[in-house]
């Protein structure tokens, strides 16, 4: 059975005891982060060099002599902390990110336990408990799945502002065969052509009937509620760290009503979610969609550009749907009854550019304010979400003409467990372990020398 990597996050409830715990390690673990990078600016500034991930993570043992607290936490956890810098140095390197800075205790998220090692989900899915053994706690945890797995990574999070433990497990999964193998089995009685539009949070055609949901619009409509609340927030005296103005009560306050209302929305839609992808799965086996980078949709208008104006609404019509988890929660429901996901290359296919009927490509049609299409050489006409799921339809029953090419189903991506993104970090640090084995081998020679500078 084919495993698939998922992750699942549940709500920690510790008592009070292990609340400080949790604290005194989060506590620690900003430090190391802290002085992590305390130690690469250093060292840049200074001497212009700049230090590895792995030079870091050999100087843990000298860093834990001199600060014994660290003993008590699992080792895995420090150099998952330590790979956090890493990965934020890289994504600097790289021109995606501004320069890591220091990390205020305030805002720390947590920490991240890369290996099923130390610690123990007692749950199988529905609540339980988590045992962490290096600060030797059992945690009550609250949360529910659709099916659970074995577990691999753990990361336990904090959130300040609503002052809550959280802990996210990836975990790996057991999905049934597909049923549909190849394409001589497929049967198109089941098949449903999706599109994930912005005017329509989703259009659907299984060969007969189109399926149309509305954009839920209650973000919008707690909108008005939130940017009421928001007001009232700027109203109060705000922070400041550096002037040394405390938090006030009523800033407090007023930040805690933002927060719960817009987790309010989050839930509400979250919920709206799962009710449309639990009615997709079970009545169709095999659904088709195009692979959508929701991130380009969603980016700032560029400077210059005139369409200033409408960019933010359509990202803000995108992210009320959720494009992404939409996605990801008909993929799973469907691979859980055994059904099949298929990826269609948009670039290859052009639904929202091609006629269904006899498959000319009007470039026009790709302008997002076309919204009905009409073909200039056999006269269709369809609303552009209608005719492009038809497209996908067609070219998965193999109907479409207009291809230069028949496409064979194997062409296509199906969707496995490699769709599945992990976030950077933790597939990272899952292989950080075979890296680090084959790298010493490498350096045997210059690995007597890591300048146990201490840093923070
Ligand atoms: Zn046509």
């Amino acid at each position: 059975m084919p495993i698939v990597t998922r992750r699942y996050t549940f709500r920690l409830y510790p008592n009070v005891a292990q609340t400080s715990k949790l604290f005194e390690a989060r506590r620690l673990h900003c430090y190391l982060y802290n002085a992590a990078i305390s130690h690469r600016k250093t060292e840049y500034e200074r001497f212009g060099k700049s230090v590895t991930y792995l030079q870091q993570q050999n100087v843990l043992p000298a860093f834990k002599e001199d600060w014994p607290e660290y003993k008590e936490l699992h080792s895995q956890t420090l150099q998952a902390t330590l790979k956090r810098v890493d990965l934020s140095y890289n994504r600097f390197f790289k021109g995606l990110s501004k320069r890591p800075k220091f990390q205020s205790i305030r805002n720390y998220s947590g920490w991240t336990y890369p290996a099923y090692s130390g610690w123990k989900a007692l749950t199988n899915g529905k609540h339980g408990q988590v045992v962490l053994n290096d600060l030797g706690i059992n945690i009550r945890i609250r949360g529910q799945v659709h099916q659970w797995g074995t577990p691999t990574t753990l990361t336990i999070i904090y959130k300040p502002y609503l002052n809550q433990w959280y802990a996210s497990f990836t975990v790996n999964v057991e999905v049934p065969n597909s049923k549909f193998g190849s394409e001589s089995t497929l049967s198109y009685q089941s098949i449903l052509a999706v599109d994930l539009g912005t005017q329509t949070a989703l259009t659907g055609y299984d060969g007969e009937d189109f399926i149309e949901l509305e954009n839920p619009r209650f973000v919008r409509q707690s909108e008005e509620k939130v940017q009421r609340l928001s007001k009232k927030l700027r109203r109060k005296r705000s922070p400041n760290h550096n002037k040394k103005i405390p938090a006030s009560k009523r800033w407090k306050k007023a930040r805690k009503q933002v927060s719960k209302l817009q987790r309010k929305v989050a839930n509400q839609r979250k919920n709206w979610q799962h009710q449309v992808t639990r009615e997709i799965a079970s009545r169709y086996d095999i659904v088709v969609t195009e692979k959508l980078e929701t991130k380009n949709m969603t980016r700032k208008a560029k400077k210059g550009s005139k369409r200033k104006h409408q960019k933010p609404r359509l990202n803000r019509s995108i992210l009320d749907v959720g494009f992404g988890t939409l996605n990801q929660q008909i993929t799973y429901k469907v691979q859980s009854k055994g059904g099949l996901v298929i990826f269609l290359p948009t670039k290859k296919i052009k639904p929202s550019q091609r006629c269904p009927q006899c498959g000319t490509v009007h470039k026009h049609w790709a302008d997002l304010s076309n919204r009905y299409h009409i073909c200039d050489n056999c006269h269709f006409e369809k609303g552009r979400d209608k005719s492009s799921v038809m497209v996908m339809y067609n070219v998965v029953t193999n109907q479409q003409t207009g291809l230069g090419t028949r496409l064979e189903i194997v062409d296509l991506t199906i969707s496995t467990s490699k769709t599945r993104k992990h976030t950077g970090s933790m597939k990272q640090m899952g292989e950080m372990k075979r890296q680090k084995s084959r790298q010493n081998n490498k350096s045997l020679g210059d690995l007597e020398t890591p300048t146990s500078q201490k840093s923070g």
